[in-house]
């Protein structure tokens, strides 16, 4: 039925358009700040498939990417803390600048895992950039370079994020209706 995820959304925090603008300028600054470096782009999915495909096509320079399967979360709204790899890279990252990019920074249990992780492969530089940071949910310190959008503690879907594996379609990005997750 058209119309029934939208029903789910008990608010809209970023648009398509505002989410396209952000994207656009973080692409930029990044592309500045490498200056003449080639970014090798990690990508954790499934969640940050559709950030990364709007932020390298804002970045005008040679750069390669990858991809990195982490599983935190169950069907729930919080995290567990468990980590574990559910999909490796398919190429080695020893001396390249490492760009990881994000979904969304919680807790910081997952980045804080996967940069250890990619730091024992003896990568030149590390980086991370993220489309969405909850500092309230922090439960660890990390290092973030880039962040598209800081958001209140609230559970959010759309533009990738997902609930129970739905609503990474939404073109925008918003607040889950409680009653759709039983919080
Ligand atoms: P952290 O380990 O930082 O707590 O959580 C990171 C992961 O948890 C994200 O990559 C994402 O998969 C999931 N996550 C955290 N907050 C949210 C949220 O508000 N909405 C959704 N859909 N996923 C979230």
């Amino acid at each position: 039925m058209p119309g029934a995820m939208h029903d789910d959304i008990e608010q809209v925090l970023f648009t398509p358009e505002q989410i396209q603008t952000r994207v656009k300028e973080l692409g930029r600054q990044i592309m500045q700040d490498y200056d003449g470096r080639e970014p090798h782009l990690v990508t954790i999915v499934k969640g940050s498939i559709p950030f990364l495909a709007d932020l390298m096509r804002a970045m005008e320079i040679p750069l390669s990417l990858d991809l990195l399967g982490v599983a935190s979360y169950g069907a729930g709204t919080t995290s567990s803390g468990e980590v574990r790899l559910t999909k490796d890279l398919d190429d080695s990252i020893e001396g390249r600048h490492v760009l990881v990019v994000e979904d969304i920074i919680d807790t910081g249990l997952t980045l804080a895992y996967v940069l250890r992780n990619l730091r024992q492969r003896a990568p030149a530089s590390v980086r991370v950039v993220t489309f969405l940071d909850k500092p309230a949910g922090r439960a660890t310190t990390i290092p973030v370079d880039y962040i598209g959008f800081t958001i209140p503690d609230a559970f959010v879907i759309g533009y990738g994020l997902d609930w129970n594996q739905r609503y990474r379609n939404l073109p925008y990005v918003g607040i889950l209706k409680r009653d759709v997750y039983g919080g």
